[in-house]
């Protein structure tokens, strides 16, 4: 099966009753458990619309077992901390998503795991490398800067050291990246982006190896990060169209990101998906299309950011991304306004930075609106 077909068959229970063509709601949280081999309970993470979600999401991600978790973060720090103890090290990029980021630098403190924030590049990641070094954790295209990493190399030098690897692949979706096929341990969503994608739902996933993902299982039910029924019949619904969204999304994106390339009030642009991007090869290699979101650097002599912004209306300012809506917004006022001025300059995320979470839209809406609002 591809990933379109997967996208609107995998995990649906067929209600024998019924006759019905998608999952009913199932909104019990207790179950009887007589003449059963499990135990069925939310927080255990496997009700009837947990398990119809899960497995269509370990379907497109290639992997044996998953578990659905109420936001990204979630199964993000689950996932980290069914892996470490006290004493051990870890590596992550600068450029992680700014949650991960303040979890890691205001929690490891107070357990006592070590942790390392490199440059995205392979040759940082290695030179971090020390003898109690137990997880990589890293992310393709970053967030906002949309550097790619070579997944292939990094789960190869890591599983020979006997590192675990963790890859955040929200950004890319398994429509574009299916990071476990490319020997990486672990994949973790913020479910409320692309997968979600009407910017309506906050869930997460984690998705690997059976082993890998019983350990975080049981991590799992003592912090309780589980998603109600409700929340997870609606995720199942949005991912029949993801192929469609996502396709559409990074289709846009292409022809936003040439249009802004050539335009003199913009100093730079960020998009995997341009042959002049510093990873472009990297990125034809791995990732299927180049994904829905790219940022750019205003001009200031041209334009200051907010009389861009004030001009948009289609294009909304507003934080969050991976919606049928467009929209844009300045990663060093939201998404890493925790970091101070001093390490978002370390990890070159300026000011003038905008980052464009490009929608379902007609392009050309798209186009001739950014067009106008970069006008002198
Ligand atoms: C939004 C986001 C997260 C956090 O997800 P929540 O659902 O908000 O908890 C993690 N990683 C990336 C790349 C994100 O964009």
């Amino acid at each position: 099966m591809k990933q379109e077909t997967k996208c609107v068959h995998k995990g649906t229970y067929h209600d024998p009753n019924t006759g019905g063509v998608n999952t009913p709601v199932f909104t019990s949280s207790a179950f009887e458990y007589l003449d059963r081999d499990t135990v069925c309970y939310p927080r255990y993470f496997n009700t009837p619309n947990q398990k119809a979600v899960t497995e269509k999401i370990c379907s497109l991600e290639g992997a044996q077992a998953g578990i659905l978790f109420s936001s990204g973060m979630a199964s993000i720090s689950t996932a980290i901390i069914s892996f470490v103890r006290p004493g051990e090290h870890i590596i992550m990029l600068e450029e992680l998503y700014g949650g991960t980021y303040a979890f890691a630098t205001d929690m490891f403190n107070r357990l006592n795991i070590k942790c390392s924030f490199v440059k995205s590049s392979l040759e940082e990641i290695k030179s971090a490398v020390i003898a109690e070094t137990k997880i990589i954790v890293f992310e393709t295209p970053t967030n906002p800067l949309l550097g790619i990493l070579d997944i292939e190399q990094i789960a190869r030098f890591a599983k020979e050291k006997g590192i675990l690897t963790i890859v955040d692949n929200t950004f890319a979706t398994p429509i574009n990246q299916t990071p476990l096929k490319l020997g990486v341990d672990i994949v973790v969503h913020s479910g409320t982006k692309y997968l979600g994608g009407h910017s309506d739902l906050c869930c997460g996933v984690a998705v690997g190896s059976k082993e890998h993902i019983e350990s975080i299982h049981k991590v799992s039910c003592y912090f309780g990060g589980s998603l109600n029924a409700m929340s997870a019949y609606l995720l199942e619904r949005s991912l029949k169209t993801l192929a469609l969204r996502v396709d559409r999304q990074a289709e846009n994106a292409l022809k936003i990101a040439k249009f802004l390339d050539t335009h003199k009030a913009i100093s730079r642009v960020n998009y995997p998906g341009l042959p002049g991007h510093r990873n472009y090869q990297t990125a034809r290699k791995q990732m299927d299309k180049y994904g829905g979101i790219l940022s750019f650097e205003l001009n200031e002599n041209y334009i200051d950011t907010a009389t861009f912004l004030s001009r948009l209306s289609i294009i909304r300012a507003a934080v969050s991304l991976g919606g049928v809506e467009s929209i844009i917004c300045s990663p060093a006022k939201t998404s890493h306004a925790v970091m101070t001025p001093k390490e978002r300059e370390k990890a070159g995320i300026l000011d003038n930075l905008m980052r464009l979470s490009v929608g379902i839209e007609n392009h050309q809406d798209l186009t001739e609106e950014i067009k106008q609002a970069l006008s002198g």
